[in-house]
């Protein structure tokens, strides 16, 4: 069985591209791969977090993780600095990357955009090597994510191609699994930018875990156009086509019958059946995830995690220490 690599960074309260974009997508997968879903919270480093909330949100992805429909017979669900490995894998391939490649990462350049260099940490300029690390580590032969982490994964293969150069063979060559619808949610205030979870105002982004009631004005007063068409055209019409997405996703309905649904609509009832969509599925998504939590059964998933991801890791950082020379 192939394997598949992923995870989330607890920034923020997880948002509706989060779902859409990348959760979706592990539920569906587990069926076929060997899974292995995580908790980013190193990643989370990148940028100051009050430390209570940051353990609250770790808490919060795992609910939602199996709120969602993630499988622990199917999927090792785990928290990632709870095993030391993945930083440690990733000092050796820091040192085996460089800063002009760095550089180049899309994501560093955008989220350290008008920031000056005393601004912007150390670590976000690196963790895409962190990520390298966490695919590498366990040999994934996939990983699932929204288009904004593709460079990423192209990274992760360059480096590992470089590795094998360099010591002999020793890490499996990852792939990309973008989405084709979805593989991008849009700011429902600014149809232009991604849905971000750590997006300062949150106007334009829905949360898993926010009252049906908030979520149902957001979408009513996300901005669109005047033409009154409910067609999906990305290129001119943005904000319409971006509600089309989030609707066909949890309708799992096709753009075409979509568009048929609403050829005759006017934008607020287009608008009104969106939002019943998307409330139907926070209501019931929170309704599993209050049962989850209740249930207090996720320190005992992630035990047995910990057990499996940790031999996997320990072997291939000792071949890996052992191939570059390090240790006595
Ligand atoms: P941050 O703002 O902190 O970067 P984020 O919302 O971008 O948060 P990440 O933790 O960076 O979330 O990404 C988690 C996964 O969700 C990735 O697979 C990413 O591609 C996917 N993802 C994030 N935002 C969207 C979005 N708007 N549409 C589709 N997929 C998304
Ligand atoms: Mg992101």
């Amino acid at each position: 069985m192939k394997r598949l690599l992923s995870g989330i960074k607890p920034t923020g309260d997880l948002t509706l591209g989060n779902y859409i974009g990348a959760i979706r997508q592990f539920v569906e997968m587990q069926k076929k791969y060997e899974s292995f879903v995580f908790v980013a919270d190193l990643h989370a480093l990148t940028i100051y977090n009050d430390p209570k909330e940051l353990k609250k949100r770790i808490h919060d992805i795992l609910a939602i993780y199996l709120a969602s429909g993630l499988d622990p017979k199917k999927t090792t669900i785990f928290v990632q600095s709870e095993n030391l490995y993945h930083a440690n894998l990733s000092w050796v391939l820091e040192c085996n990357s460089y800063m002009g490649e760095l550089s180049r990462m899309t994501q560093f350049k955008d989220k350290s955009k008008g920031k000056n260099g005393e601004a912007i940490s150390c670590g976000l300029f690196t963790y895409p090597v962190l990520m390298a690390s966490d695919i590498l580590i366990y040999d994934a032969d996939v990983v699932p994510t929204g288009i904004d982490q593709k460079q990423h994964v192209e990274l992760a293969r360059n480096l590992a191609t470089r590795f094998n150069n360099r010591y002999g063979e020793t890490f499996k060559l990852p792939e990309p699994i973008i989405p084709e619808e979805g593989a991008k949610i849009y700011d429902l205030q600014n149809p232009t930018k991604k849905m971000s979870k750590s997006d300062e105002t949150g106007k334009g982004v829905i949360m898993l875990l926010e009252s049906a009631e908030s979520a149902r004005k957001k979408i009513m007063s996300a901005v669109t156009d005047s033409d009154n068409k409910v067609i999906y055209d990305p290129i001119n019409k943005p904000g319409i086509s971006n509600l089309l997405v989030i609707y066909t996703s949890l309708k799992n309905k096709t753009m075409k019958e979509a568009e048929e649904e609403f050829a005759n609509s006017k934008y607020g009832e287009f608008k009104s059946k969106v939002a019943d969509a998307v409330c139907e599925f926070l209501e019931d998504l929170q309704k599993k995830y209050r049962e989850i939590v209740e249930s207090g059964e996720i320190p005992r998933i992630l035990d047995e995690s910990n057990e499996k991801v940790e031999k996997i890791c320990k072997k291939k950082v000792q071949e890996v220490f052992e191939k570059i020379g390090v240790g006595r």
